[in-house]
Order: structure tokens, then sequence, then C-alpha cells
């Protein structure tokens, strides 16, 4: 069956874009991160409270690849993805005594009928809940793999950065189920292993460190991060033996508490976008989430608990990315890959090659499928167009300029992360991107 695909028009496209350098900012929006103000002021997203905010188009389609990328790593590793409830009984994070750990950070709902609940800062519980309810389960269900992506919400005492501190952002969570430990630490490697596999894809260069345990608890914690000089976290990457750890964990000694090297670059700023439990029996036990072992007996299961922080993920990469006035983000995530950009309205390009801006987009979008815009705000000049393209990032701007007119005609290619421009015809064109 032939599909008629939609075309993706920029004049369509809800992006309020703020003038160059005009800071027009929101009242109440205190500017703290370069991906922050590049994501509000190019129309990415807008912020609705303190550390609340409206995801705008591109940034859904920009969070649908990350998404993609993470589903198809969760499957290779046999990971189920299902949607836990936002709200938890807060009965059950006082069997687990974590209310009073982190009562701070909680937002907290009362029901009509006066039962508690919190808004869920992560599903521990709620996932240990969940096997608990299912008895008896057969040892023969496991390993077990569950994860989400979905709303979490903390009390942030400083929501900054955008949606890298935010009061509701968007997590990543898996918790996994095994028998015994040996095998739950060989669960632990695994994911392990996808998340630095989705970092690789992503392109970014990050670390994985030793971490605490803090109030998760449990015996093994890793974290990854970009560094960056407005991370909050201080990690300890040491150049000599590899050791490599939050300095939470590590001490500040200024030196590697392993081989005592002291460089000077030996601890650098990062900024926290994954974090892995190796739990143990620390939920399993008090909200019962067993399996039926030899004799019938109920054994704990061991478990473990990873997190991704995705909205984080998404602004810290336009962080660590970008140049002052204009975002770039990882080629895996742009919200487009190409943008065509159309002859101005009345121009000599305009009446001679009329239809070609959209018969290069049929023609680039069925090669690229769903990954082209076209710019056809033609009142504008092409001039502004470019600088709008280029500010929000695309990786290839195509235009449809004088050359265009020529026999044979050629279009202008901008390669942006370069800053590379060729001429092409089309069918060079295709094959160049
Ligand atoms: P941080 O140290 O930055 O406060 P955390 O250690 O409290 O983070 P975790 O409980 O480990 O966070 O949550 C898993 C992941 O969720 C983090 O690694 C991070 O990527 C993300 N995350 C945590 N808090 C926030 C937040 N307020 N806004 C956006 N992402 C967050
Ligand atoms: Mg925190
Ligand atoms: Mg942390
Ligand atoms: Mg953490």
């Amino acid at each position: 069956m032939n599909k008629i695909r939609i075309v993706h028009r920029s004049s369509r496209l809800f992006q309020p874009l703020n003038p160059v350098q005009k800071n027009i900012q929101a009242k109440n929006v205190d500017l703290t991160s370069l991906s922050q103000k590049l994501m509000l002021d190019l129309g990415i997203i807008k912020q609705s409270s303190p550390g609340s905010f409206h995801y705008l188009p591109l940034a859904v389609r920009s969070l649908n690849k990350l998404t993609k990328i993470v589903d198809e790593e969760m499957a290779n590793i046999d990971a189920q993805k299902v949607i836990f409830p936002t709200l938890t009984y807060s009965k059950l994070w006082e069997k687990t005594g974590r209310i009073s750990d982190v009562d701070s950070e909680l937002f907290k709902v009362k029901d009509r009928h006066d039962g508690s609940y919190i808004l869920s800062p992560t599903h521990e519980e709620a996932a240990a809940d969940l096997l608990a309810t299912i008895t008896p389960m057969s040892y023969k269900q496991f390993p077990l793999k569950l994860y989400q992506i979905s709303s979490k919400f903390r009390d942030e005492m400083k929501p900054r950065f955008g949606l890298m501190r935010a009061r509701q952002f968007i997590m990543k969570d898996l918790y996994s189920f095994d028998l015994n430990m040996e095998l739950a630490r060989a669960t632990y490697d695994q994911v392990c292993e996808a998340y630095e596999r989705i970092f690789k894809l992503i392109g970014i260069n990050f670390v994985k460190v030793l971490g605490t345990t803090g109030n998760m608890g449990g015996s093994i914690s890793n974290e990854f991060h970009f560094i960056s000089k407005i991370g909050e976290d201080k990690i300890l990457s040491c150049g000599s033996c590899g050791y490599r750890a939050n300095v939470e964990l590590a001490g500040d000694e200024l030196q590697c508490p392993v081989c005592g090297n002291n460089d000077k670059d030996l601890i650098k700023n990062g900024i926290e976008v994954g974090h892995t439990f190796l739990l143990g029996e620390k939920y399993s036990k008090p909200l019962n989430a067993n399996f039926m072992g030899i004799n019938s007996n109920a054994v704990a299961l061991q478990m473990g608990s990873y997190g991704l922080g995705i909205s984080r993920i998404l602004a810290a990469a336009i962080e660590v990315g970008s140049l002052e006035h204009e975002i770039r983000w990882p080629d895996v995530l742009a919200p487009y890959s190409i943008i065509i950009i159309s002859p101005k309205d009345g121009s000599k390009e305009d009446s001679a090659v009329k239809d070609l801006p959209l018969e290069m987009y049929r023609t680039l979008d069925g090669v690229f499928c769903d990954e082209v815009l076209l710019d056809d705000r033609n009142a504008l000049t092409i001039g502004k167009r470019v600088l709008d393209a280029k500010r929000t990032g695309y990786p290839y701007i195509v235009v449809v300029g004088s050359k265009a007119t020529e026999t044979p005609a050629r279009l202008e290619v901008i390669d942006v992360k370069n800053d590379e421009q060729h001429y092409l015809s089309k069918d060079q064109l295709v094959d160049f991107l």
C-alpha cells in the first residue's frame, strides 16, 4: 500500500525562536548553563515553573531518538519495557526505611480518603512490590529485567541548568532480579556494558567511575559522567593506574588513593548521566520480593537498579558539544538530519526552480526517511534561514540558491559540524549525504 508521506515544513513547526542575542527570556528564568540558554532561545524547551519544562517538538524528536537507542540496547540484553505507576504508596517507602532518608526531596500527595502517596523519584520499592504481589514466583522466571522510561519527580533544593537539574525529569530506570548474588553480579556487568554501548552510540566522551551507594544502598555502584566544567560532581580519573571514582568515594586528597599519582588534571567536574547499583536484598527483603526455593521456602531475590538520566543526557550532550550561539547535537540525536532551504519569494530562483525544493525533499526523504525538514518560510531571506538552521544545529543544510538555476543545477550543501560548503548536482548530493 502506498502511504502518502507528510512533508515536514518549518512554516508549520512549533519552534518559538528568540532572535539572535536578544536574550528575551521569560521572567523568573535564571540562566545557569549554555544548554539551558540555547534550548530556550531555539524553541526546544520552555520553562513552566522552576525545574519543570514543556518539551517542544524538536526536543521530543530528539528524545524519541534517544529512546530508540535505549530500547534497542535493552532488547539486546533481554530487558522488558513496562510502565510503573507514578504514584507509589508512601507505606512502601516506610517499609524500606527510605522515606526518612530522602524526605525533603519527595513530592507527597494524598487521595480523598487520606491515603498517602509520593510522586515517584525512582521505583525500587514499586518494582519490588510488583514482584511481591506475584506468588509464588518460580526460579524458572529469572533472571528478570524490567525497565521503563518515564517522568520522575524530585523536589530539588536548587533546580538549575535547565533540564539537567529539574524537578520533573525523564529517567530510564531498570530493575533486575536474580536468584543469587553471583547471577546478580553477572546481570550487573551485562547492564553496565549495555550502558557503555549506549554512551558510545551517543558519541560524547564519558567516564565510568566507582560511586557511593548513598541512600540507595547495595554493595557496588558505578556512575557514568560527561566531563564538563559545570558538572556538579568531582571525578577522580587517574591516568597512571586507571582508578576512576567519584571524589565522594575516593576522598579529595588531590592524589590517587591507589597509586599516589598527584597530576594536576587528576580531578575534573562531571555531569552524572547514569548510575547503577547492585542492591542485593535491601528492597526485596522488607517488601517480600521472593522466589520459591527448594523445599518451597521463600527466598529473597537479589536486585539491581540502573538509572539513565534521559532528559539530562540530552541537555548535557548539548552543553558539551555546542558553540556559544549554535546548538551542536550528537549526530544520532539531531531532531532532523537535513534541512532544505527554498528560494525567497519573488527571487529569480523562485520563478526558475519553483518545484525543485519539494522535489529534493521527496528524494532525500525517500532515502533518509523522516529525517528531512523543508524550510519553506519563503518570506525570509536565505541568509536568515541559514543562520536559524545553523543555530538550531541541523547537521546538513541544503540551499536551493542561485546556482540551482544553472545547467546542470547545483545545490549548496553546508556540512555544519565541519563548517564546509559544497556545490553539488542533485545526484552528487544524495551520494554525499
Ligand atoms: P545528582 O547527584 O545529580 O543529584 P542522583 O545521584 O541524585 O543525581 P540518581 O538517583 O542516581 O540521581 O538517578 C539516576 C539518574 O537520573 C542520574 O544519574 C541522573 O542522570 C538523573 N537525574 C537525577 N536527578 C535529576 C534531576 N534532578 N534532573 C534531571 N536528571 C536527574
Ligand atoms: Mg540527586
Ligand atoms: Mg549523584
Ligand atoms: Mg546517582
